[in-house]
């Protein structure tokens, strides 16, 4: 079983473009984590430097408390599962699990066995002689996931594995992904861009952003209800929290084209310390209450919005609305469902709402409790 640690780990590639910077952080035996954020932003880079197909430039790589910046890959006990499944086609679901073990001169019968073994996990039993191009996309992956399984390794990474896949696959590999990683117990580090995903599957989540830089480390929980920043506020959640600009005037959240104005003393701690400051008032849709009446309820911020379009997916419907000229989402029960082109009066919660310091981008320290 294996931890890891990385201390201020930077790469800069040698044409001079620096991926990742100082990524820190100290994966536990057997944790889940998930690398996500947009294309570009240091994810692959990263896993291809735990796995030693790419040099760190600076800081250290630990495995178990060994220094691993100079082992191989061999040396570092990883198996790594791509995006595409680089199965062999003109070998069978049998060959294409044994080829590794074959490779490193393992007994026969002992790669009966544990060919055996890894196809029962994954459901791969009967598939056993057939060739890849007779498989769907979600078997194929499952090869792929096999052959890493089978060589007993300590460190998993996998690379936006389910992205060949259409939307039931992904969602039922999503869970097998998990069962695996339960019975198997590997330190697990998985690379996608889907936030769901991410969500999903993860013990923790490392949210990064273009240019290399994390974001936020956190459980699935802490990113959802205690996001750090802006940038994690908007990525996690779908769809997305909902953002309203103003400035903090006489200790009020005010925005004058919306004709906004809330007291913020009862969701921050030290209100005079942001007066006259930018702010970003947050809150995630399906935070809202239906204002009955037009009145808010105790404990709750009023917000008047004109609906453009409503979107009913059947548990819940989606409102597409402008408060102040500024594009909402909002979530609320299918008979609530506003009229399109009227006004519709919803309340915040105190406990539901955010403020983000503007500037920074930091969230402002709340007194609120959120559970
Ligand atoms: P992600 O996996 O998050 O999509 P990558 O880690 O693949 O992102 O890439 C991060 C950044 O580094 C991208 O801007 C990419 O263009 C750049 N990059 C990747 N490989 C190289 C390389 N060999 N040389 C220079 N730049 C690279």
């Amino acid at each position: 079983m294996a931890q890891l640690l990385f201390k201020d780990v930077n790469k800069v590639y040698p044409n001079g473009y620096h991926a990742v910077h100082d990524f820190n952080m100290e994966i536990k035996d057997g944790e889940f984590i998930c690398l996500v954020g947009d294309s570009g932003c240091g994810k692959s880079t990263t896993l291809r430097m735990i796995a030693g197909l790419e040099d760190i430039t600076s800081g250290e790589f630990y495995i178990d408390g060994k220094l691993a910046n100079q082992m191989t890959s061999r040396e570092r006990g990883i198996a790594m599962v791509f995006q595409s499944y680089a199965l062999y086609p003109h070998l069978t679901v049998y060959e294409n699990l044994a080829f590794g073990l074959m490779l490193e001169g393992i007994d026969a019968d002992i790669i009966e066995e544990k060919v055996q073994a890894t196809a029962k996990i994954l459901g791969l039993t009967e598939y056993l002689e057939r060739f890849p191009r007779n498989l769907s996309g979600g078997q194929c992956q499952r090869v792929a996931v096999g052959r890493a399984l089978i060589r007993k390794v300590d460190i998993f990474l996998m690379d936006e594995p389910l992205s060949n896949l259409d939307a039931k696959q992904r969602v039922t590999m999503r869970s097998e992904i998990k069962q695996i990683h339960r019975s198997v117990g590997a330190t697990t580090i998985y690379v996608t861009h889907d936030q769901t995903e991410a969500m999903t599957m993860s013990d923790r989540i490392v949210v990064m952003k273009s240019g290399g830089y994390v974001k936020q480390i956190g459980t699935p929980y802490e990113l959802y209800f205690y996001p750090k920043n802006l940038f994690v506020a908007g990525f996690i959640g779908e769809p997305p929290m909902n953002f309203l600009r103003g400035k903090v005037q006489g200790g009020k959240f005010t925005v004058e084209e919306a004709g906004i104005s809330f007291d913020i003393k009862p969701i921050i701690d030290d209100a005079a310390a942001i007066e006259g400051k930018d702010v970003v008032f947050a809150f995630r849709p399906e935070a809202i209450k239906v204002a009955k009446g037009g009145k808010a309820g105790k404990d709750e911020y009023l917000v008047k919005s004109e609906v453009e379009l409503t979107e009913l997916l059947g548990d819940t419907t989606n409102v597409y609305a402008k408060v102040g000229g500024v594009n909402t989402i909002l979530k609320v029960n299918p008979h609530d469902t506003p009229e399109r082109g009227s006004t519709f009066s919803f309340g915040v919660p105190y406990k539901a709402a955010y403020l983000f310091d503007a500037e920074t981008e930091e969230v402002i320290p709340s007194s609120i409790e959120r559970n």
